[in-house]
C-alpha cells in the first residue's frame, strides 16, 4: 500500500466566476486564510507549510490568542525555531477534519483515504465523500451516491461554498453586492445582498448585547466572516464552539474510533486501525 502525500487534483476556481486566473497570480497570498483556524482572529499567526495552508497561533501568549482566549497549538518557542519550516499534526499525520462533521479522517493519497479536499485552489476544507454529497445533491438520492462514488475515486469537486447558498450564483468580488460572506463553520457562503438579515456586522451596532455574526477586514480581499444562523453563539467565546483538532491529533483519532466502534484492539496503531476500515 503506497502512502504518498500528492494532493487531488487542483483544478481552477468555480467555473462561472468571474475571478480570472491573471488575478489569482496578482496575490498569491489569495488562497491562504488570514485568521487563526482554531479561533479565527487575526494577530501573530504562524503558517502551516503542509498542504493545509492553514494559520495559527503558536501559543497561547501569540499576539490576538490572548484576546480571543485561543487555545492554540501551545508550542514551545524553542520547538518553534528549531521546527521552521512548521507543518501542523494534521499534515504531519495526513488526518484532517471534514468540514461538515468535524470528524477526522486521513487525507493521504491511498486506498484508505476517508477526506478529500475540495478542487478550487482558494479552499482548505475537505470533506468526508457522502457528507458533502448531501449537500450538493440534497433531493437526490441517485445523484448523491454517483458523487460520492466519484469523490472517492478522487475525481475533483467543488464544494457548496462557493455559491450563494440563497441565489446559487458565484462571487464577484468587483460588485459589492455580489462580495461572499463566509461562514467560518459550515460550507454556507452568501452574497452581500443575500446575507439574511439576522446576521449583524460589527460596524452596525453599538448594542453591547448584539449577538455579532459577520467581520469585514478579517479575510481576504472583499469577503466577509460570518457565523451563519446553523451556529449558536456561546456567550463566553463570542463564537459558535470551536471544533478544530489541531494538538494530540493521533489521540483524538484514537479515541475516534473507540467512540465508533468498541471492537477494535487499542494496542494497534492508529493507521492500522484505519486500513483495517474503522
Ligand atoms: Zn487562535
Ligand atoms: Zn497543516
Ligand atoms: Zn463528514
Ligand atoms: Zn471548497
Ligand atoms: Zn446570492
Ligand atoms: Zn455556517
Amino acid at each position: 500500500m503506497e502512502y504518498s502525500d500528492v494532493e487531488g487534483e487542483i483544478i481552477s476556481d468555480d467555473s462561472g466566476s468571474s475571478l480570472t486566473e491573471d488575478s489569482y497570480s496578482d496575490d498569491e497570498e489569495y488562497h491562504y486564510d488570514t485568521v487563526c483556524a482554531i479561533c479565527d482572529n487575526g494577530g501573530e499567526l504562524t503558517c502551516c507549510e503542509g498542504k493545509c495552508c492553514r494559520l495559527f497561533h503558536a501559543t497561547p501568549y501569540s499576539e490576538g490568542a490572548d484576546e480571543s482566549n485561543c487555545e492554540s497549538l501551545c508550542l514551545n518557542p524553542k520547538v518553534m525555531e528549531d521546527l521552521q519550516p512548521f507543518k501542523c499534526e494534521n499534515c504531519e499525520y495526513s488526518l484532517h477534519q471534514c468540514f461538515v462533521c468535524a470528524e477526522l479522517g486521513s487525507s493521504g493519497k491511498s486506498s484508505i483515504t476517508k477526506v478529500f479536499r475540495c478542487s478550487s485552489e482558494t479552499c482548505l476544507h475537505y470533506y468526508h465523500p457522502e457528507c458533502v454529497a448531501k449537500l450538493l445533491h440534497q433531493n437526490d438520492n441517485t445523484e448523491q451516491q454517483t458523487l460520492k462514488e466519484k469523490i472517492a475515486a478522487w475525481e475533483p469537486f467543488i464544494c457548496p461554498a462557493h455559491k450563494c447558498a440563497v441565489c446559487n450564483q458565484t462571487e464577484n468580488e468587483n460588485v459589492e453586492d455580489l462580495q461572499f460572506a463566509i461562514c467560518r463553520r459550515c460550507p454556507n457562503s452568501y452574497h452581500r445582498k443575500c446575507l439574511p438579515r439576522e446576521i449583524v456586522f460589527d460596524h452596525e451596532t453599538d448594542d453591547y448585547d448584539a449577538e455579532i455574526r459577520a467581520w469585514n477586514r478579517l479575510m481576504t480581499k472583499s469577503r466577509a466572516l460570518i457565523y451563519c444562523l446553523e451556529h449558536e453563539i456561546d456567550p463566553l467565546l463570542a463564537t459558535p464552539s470551536r471544533p478544530v483538532i489541531a494538538r494530540n491529533v493521533l489521540n483524538r483519532m484514537r479515541e475516534q474510533i473507540q467512540r465508533k466502534s468498541q471492537t477494535y484492539d487499542p494496542s494497534l496503531p492508529v493507521f492500522i486501525l484505519l486500513r483495517l476500515g474503522f
